[in-house]
Parts: C-alpha cells; sequence; structure tokens
C-alpha cells in the first residue's frame, strides 16, 4: 500500500463518521443509500434511509411496493426519478437476477438510475471490487492535492487515473469511502478546506501553494431559467382539482393543480 492510501485510510478508520449503510453495508443498504446520497447531503439522508429500510427491507419489497407508496416513503427527499429507478431496477432484479444485486461494475451500470460513479461506488463497498468511484468531492480533492490545473468536468478522466493508482486491492471500497469522507468533512466544497486536519495536509500541492481555493478551476454555470405559470384552483369546498404530471420530464408522475403557461395573462382573476 503506498503511504498516501495508508494515511488517508489511518484516518478514516479513526474519524469517520458512523453511517448506519456503512455498519452494515450490504448490497442493498448500500445501493439505497448511494441512491439516496445522489444530491442530497448525508444528514438529511439519514431519518429516511432508516424509514425506507423499515417499509422495504429488501430487493423484493421495493420491486412490489406501489408507486404511491414508493413516493410516500420518498416525500421530502426530491428528485423521486431516483425512487422511480430504484424500483424498476429492483424490478428488474427479481425478473432476472432472482431478486439480487448483480455484483460486477458492467451489470450494476447497466442499472435505471445507476451511473458510472454509483456503480464504481456499490461494486467496491458492497463487492469489493477495485473500482473507482469519482464524484465532484473526490475531483475536488485530488485536484488539490495534486495541484491538477481544469474545471471539474476536464479533470474527470485524470483524476480516476489518480485514484485508480492510489487505490489499494485490499481496501477498495473504504479507500473510495475514505476519499468522499475526506472531501464531505475536510476538504470542503464551500469555504476553506481544513488542512491541519487533513492527513495529507504535508503532502498537497496546493496547500503548499497556499492556492486550495483556486482548485478545481470554477466553470460558469448557465443562467438559470424562470417560468411563470398560471395555475388553476378549483375546488367544491370540500374537494380539490388535482392532476398527475406526465410520467416523464420534470416532476414526472407527480401530482399538481391544473396549470399552464402564463404568456402574458393577467395573474389575478377576481
Ligand atoms: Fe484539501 Fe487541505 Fe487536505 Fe489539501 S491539505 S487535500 S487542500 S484539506
Amino acid at each position: 500500500m503506498i503511504p498516501e492510501a495508508k494515511h488517508l485510510l489511518d484516518w478514516y478508520d479513526e474519524r469517520a463518521r458512523v453511517l448506519p449503510w456503512r455498519s452494515d453495508p450490504t448490497p442493498y443498504r448500500v445501493w439505497v443509500s448511494e441512491i439516496m446520497l445522489q444530491q442530497t447531503r448525508v444528514e438529511a439522508v439519514l431519518s429516511y434511509f432508516e424509514r425506507f429500510l423499515a417499509a422495504l427491507p429488501d430487493i423484493h419489497a421495493l420491486a412490489t411496493v406501489t408507486e404511491d407508496g414508493l413516493y410516500a416513503l420518498w416525500q421530502g427527499l426530491g428528485y423521486y426519478s431516483r425512487a422511480r429507478n430504484l424500483r424498476r431496477a429492483a424490478q428488474w432484479c427479481c425478473e432476472h437476477n432472482n431478486c439480487q444485486l448483480p455484483d460486477t461494475f458492467a451489470g450494476l451500470r447497466a442499472l435505471p438510475g445507476i451511473g458510472e460513479y454509483t456503480a464504481g461506488a456499490i461494486a467496491s463497498i458492497a463487492f469489493g471490487k477495485p473500482t473507482v468511484a469519482v464524484d465532484g468531492n473526490v475531483v475536488r480533492v485530488i485536484s488539490r492535492l495534486d495541484g491538477l490545473p481544469g474545471d471539474p468536468m476536464a479533470l474527470q478522466a485524470p483524476v480516476r487515473e489518480q485514484v485508480r493508482a492510489m487505490q489499494p486491492p485490499s481496501r477498495p471500497g473504504d479507500f473510495n469511502q475514505a476519499l468522499m469522507e475526506l472531501g464531505a468533512i475536510v476538504c470542503l466544497p464551500n469555504g476553506a478546506p481544513l488542512c491541519d486536519a487533513c492527513p495529507w495536509q504535508e503532502r498537497c500541492a496546493a496547500h503548499a501553494a497556499g492556492r486550495e481555493l483556486a482548485y478545481p478551476a470554477k466553470k460558469e454555470k448557465p443562467p438559470r431559467r424562470v417560468e411563470e405559470r398560471l395555475v388553476i384552483l378549483v375546488t367544491d369546498g370540500s374537494k380539490i382539482l388535482l392532476h398527475k404530471r406526465p410520467d416523464k420530464g420534470l416532476l414526472a408522475s407527480l401530482w399538481e393543480f391544473p396549470n399552464e403557461p402564463l404568456h402574458g395573462r393577467p395573474t389575478d382573476s377576481a
């Protein structure tokens, strides 16, 4: 094991947060946690995770839950396409793989809702495969460690190569989780990183140069699109008319008040 990997894993063993999917990393629990953690902070996921696992303890339960039951468990987490894809993937597993997750990167990657990062994370954490899992956090950490120029998209490939070179074959999943943990609680995304608490402080190029915040280069965000819509409230005094959105696209399959583009209409019909 190279010294950088040992320093990071020693730090992880001592300092990593205790999280329910880490203490009992079955493939199903790791999968559900990784999907919930997409776009969502650990603190927000914790209460949902236990409730979801209590209601749907295995892949068969997930494959057979109704859409409304699934949405009720997901309510508040947002990005409902994640829940729909979880159920579709569970249904595939029960139809084709004896209600088990595939145990290879390629098999996981082929399931709905599982991209390159998530497939690498599940394969390494749940199945001990030597796969890498590179997201924005890992790009930030490695770009600072090695002083790599470029924006996060351009850095994906070189960062993946670097992680592959550092990852110890004996603990691939722990190494991926240690990198994620370092990015989440030490080499922070917003504000100054906590370099004094970092196991890589003495080896870090950005820290040595005093330029931690220069890596990775910022990418310009496209302007936010604002859409104005006329929302129609129809009620007989006890019930309210709702409409179900199409099963594809923005907020797919969710219920809403009937609405249409505003296009210069008055905003008050009284
Ligand atoms: Fe990030 Fe600081 Fe550690 Fe470098 S020393 S990896 S900038 S926390």
